[in-house]
C-alpha cells in the first residue's frame, strides 16, 4: 500500500480491463507510467472487471484474466508496497456513484463518444449494443472521481473518455458544490503504439504482441509486422520514420549503435525489411526476458497475488467509502434517517 505520507501526495487512478494478457501498447501507453509514478503519487490501479462485461457479458474468463493481468503488472514493476491494486467489483461504491453521476450526464455527451458512435454505426439492428456500453464513460467517471484522483495515466485512445469525466465532474460540482478535483490525463512519450497491421495495438484486434508470449510466438508476430508502406520493393529507399518496425527498434534494441546504422541502411535501400524484423525479434525477446522471469515466479504463487488484491480491495474500499459519505451529504441523500 502507499506509505503513510500518502495523504500529502496527489492521487492517480487508472485501470485495465481483464480481457487477456497485456501487450506492448498497454505497457508503453499506461503501465510504464504507473511504474514510474508510484513513488511520487498515491496510486490506485484497478482491475476493471465490470467494464470487461460491457461488450461481452460472459464472465467466465474474468477470474483467470484478473490474476494474469495483475501478475503482468507486478512483473513489469508495479510494487504492492507502493501502490494499491484492487478489483472494481469489490468496491461497490463505484456503482452507487455511477448511478448518481448518470442523472447529471446528458445523453448527448455519451452519444457523441467516438467508441460508442463507431459501435452504433456498425450495429444496424441494435442487437449487440448494451445500455452498459452507452454508460461506460459514466462508470469510468465514477471510477476516477470516487478516489478524487488528480491524474489519470492512460493511452491516447482514452483521452476522449477522460474528457467526459471532466465534463461530468464540472457538472456535478456545479450542481452540488465542489466535491471532486478535475482529473487530467497523463500520457507517456509513446501514447499510441501500432500493432502488426499498423492499426492501434489492441487485444480485441488480434494485432498485439503479448508481453508474456514465448520467444517463438514473439518472433512469429514480429515477422508479420507491416513495415514501410512506401517501400514496395526490397531495394527501394525506405522511410524509417514511417515504419513501425523502426519505432520498435528505437524502443527495444539495446544495441543503441545499431539505430543510426539501421536508419541509414533503410534509407539507402540496402537493409532489407526481413533482416530488420529478425533483428528486432531478437532484441525484443532479450528485452522481455527479465519480465518473463519475474512473471514466472509470480505465477507460481497465486496466493500472494490474491493477497495483494485482498489488501488492495480493503484500502480502495476505505478511500471510496469516505468520498461516498461526502457525496451523500452534498446531495442531501441519506441523512434523513440514520441507518442501523
Ligand atoms: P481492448 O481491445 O479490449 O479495448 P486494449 O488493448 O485497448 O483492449 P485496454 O484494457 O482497453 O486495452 O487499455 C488499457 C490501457 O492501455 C489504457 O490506458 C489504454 O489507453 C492503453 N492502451 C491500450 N492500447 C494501447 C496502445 N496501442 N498504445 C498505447 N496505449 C494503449
Ligand atoms: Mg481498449
Amino acid at each position: 500500500m502507499a506509505d503513510t505520507k500518502a495523504g500529502k501526495k496527489k492521487r492517480i487512478l487508472s485501470g485495465m480491463r481483464p480481457t487477456g494478457r497485456i501487450h506492448l501498447g498497454n505497457y508503453e501507453g499506461a503501465l510504464k507510467n504507473w511504474v514510474k509514478l508510484q513513488d511520487e503519487f498515491d496510486s490506485f490501479h484497478m482491475v476493471a472487471d465490470w467494464h470487461a462485461l460491457t461488450n461481452n457479458p460472459d464472465a467466465a474468463h474474468i477470474h483467470a484474466d484478473t490474476l494474469d493481468m495483475v501478475i503482468d503488472w507486478m512483473a513489469a514493476g508495479l510494487d504492492p508496497k507502493k501502490c494499491t491494486m484492487f478489483i472494481q467489483s469489490h468496491v461497490r461504491e463505484h456503482a452507487e456513484l455511477h448511478l448518481l453521476l448518470s442523472m447529471a450526464t446528458p445523453l448527448g455527451w455519451l452519444e457523441r463518444c467516438p467508441t460508442f458512435k463507431e459501435l452504433y454505426r456498425d450495429d444496424d439492428e441494435r442487437k449487440g449494443l448494451s445500455y452498459g456500453m452507452l454508460g461506460y464513460p459514466v462508470l469510468q467517471a465514477a471510477d476516477i472521481l470516487i478516489y478524487k484522483a488528480h491524474f489519470v495515466p492512460v493511452g491516447e485512445d482514452q483521452v476522449p473518455h477522460l474528457e467526459i469525466t471532466r465534463e461530468v465532474c464540472r457538472r456535478f460540482n456545479k450542481l452540488y458544490g465542489k466535491v471532486f478535483p478535475e482529473p487530467q490525463a497523463k500520457l507517456t512519450e509513446t501514447p499510441r503504439i501500432l500493432g502488426a497491421d499498423r492499426r492501434k495495438m489492441s487485444k480485441s484486434l488480434g494485432n498485439h504482441i503479448v508481453m508474456s508470449d514465448s520467444p517463438d510466438a514473439i518472433r512469429k508476430k514480429v515477422l508479420t509486422m507491416i513495415t514501410d508502406p512506401k517501400r514496395p520493393r526490397k531495394n527501394d529507399p525506405g522511410h524509417p520514420d514511417e515504419c513501425n518496425v523502426f519505432t520498435f527498434h528505437q524502443l527495444y534494441n539495446k544495441n543503441r549503435d545499431r539505430i543510426p546504422e539501421i536508419e541509414k541502411g533503410c534509407r539507402a535501400g540496402d537493409w532489407a525489411c526481413y533482416d530488420c524484423k529478425q533483428e528486432l525479434a531478437t532484441a525484443l525477446v532479450e528485452w522481455l526476458e527479465p519480465f518473463r522471469e519475474k512473471r514466472e515466479a509470480l505465477a507460481a504463487d497465486p496466493d500472494f497475488v490474491k493477497d495483494v488484491l485482498r489488501q488492495g480491495n480493503l484500502a480502495a474500499r476505505r478511500a471510496a467509502q469516505a468520498v461516498m459519505t461526502e457525496v451523500r451529504e452534498k446531495t442531501t441523500l441519506g441523512s434523513l434517517i440514520a441507518d442501523d
